[in-house]
């Protein structure tokens, strides 16, 4: 992996359908939008000291759940550089009065706001690797 891959950090939340679709969304532009400049890393890792090592000073884009703002603040704490952070809830608000699924299975609606959230970070991925003159 390249070490100027931008890390995608989403929520970890179990059974609630905020974290499941900040999860499919960094699935969706690390695996099919944007897989040449990112890579998703798990919430839980960053526990480990030699993971933090890792990463400190690396740039991340954060998805997460609810305003506890455990990606962000995971990402403070292991040095790395927050470019970007979103709250899943902010994008569901555009579907007021739909059901965007559970915390096992996304409606229509819920795959509608992951691409929603995955092509607001592809932008920033762009605009990233432009100001860094990769491309
Ligand atoms: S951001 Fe909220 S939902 Fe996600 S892991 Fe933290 S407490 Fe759980």
């Amino acid at each position: 992996m390249s070490d100027k891959k931008i890390y995608i950090l989403p929520c970890s939340g179990i059974g609630k359908v905020y974290g499941l679709l900040s999860r499919e969304a960094a699935h969706k532009v690390v695996l099919d939008l944007e897989p040449q400049h990112t890579d998703i890393i798990c919430l839980a890792s960053l526990l480990l000291d030699e993971v933090k090592e890792q990463v400190a000073g690396r740039s991340v884009i954060c998805i997460d759940g609810c305003p506890k703002c455990c990606a962000e603040k995971s990402s403070v704490e292991a040095g790395m550089v927050v470019e970007k952070k979103y709250l899943t809830s902010h994008f569901v608000r555009k579907y007021r009065g739909e059901d965007p699924g559970t915390g096992s299975e996304l409606t229509e609606t819920g795959k509608k706001v992951v691409d929603d959230i995955a092509k607001t970070i592809q932008a920033d991925v762009q605009e990233i690797i432009q100001e860094r003159g990769e491309k």
